[in-house]
């Protein structure tokens, strides 16, 4: 189901458990400010959730309240992530779902990475 992003943080959601070790993941990247892990069920040869340590909601939560310094290290660290993983050059695709008609469901900000194939148009249409 997806979520309202204007909820407050759940500290009990599946990726503050990734984040305390209570859940394991596939981790790509980590440093003490983000973590990146592969997505349990993959959309693309290569799909890596990229999110902060820091308890956002979602884009809208962090893009209002997170310091200035998170963001753009958070940036900066989704863009190296997918250089390090060879997607520059053949390219790939960043996606933040926020709330019900951006069909989020996990309740902590998460960027997906896609890549690895032609990813096709950005939406299926109709
Ligand atoms: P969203 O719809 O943007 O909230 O996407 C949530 C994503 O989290 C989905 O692509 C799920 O497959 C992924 N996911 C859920 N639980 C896990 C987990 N334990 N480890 C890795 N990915 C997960």
């Amino acid at each position: 189901m997806p979520i309202d992003a204007t909820q407050p943080y759940d500290p009990d959601n599946i990726f503050a458990k990734i984040l305390r070790g209570e859940i394991p993941n596939d981790t790509v990247f980590e440093d003490e400010h983000v973590l990146a892990f592969r997505d349990i069920n993959p959309q693309a040869p290569v799909h890596v959730l990229v999110i902060p340590k820091g308890e956002y909601v979602s884009w809208d939560d962090f893009a209002a309240k997170a310091p200035d310094v998170e963001i753009a290290h958070f940036v900066r660290k989704v863009g190296e992530i997918a250089r390090d993983l060879d997607l520059v050059e053949p390219g790939y695709r960043l996606l933040a779902n926020i709330g019900g008609h951006g069909h989020q469901e996990v309740p902590h900000l998460h960027v997906h990475l896609f890549g690895g194939k032609p990813l096709g148009p950005m939406l299926a249409r109709g």
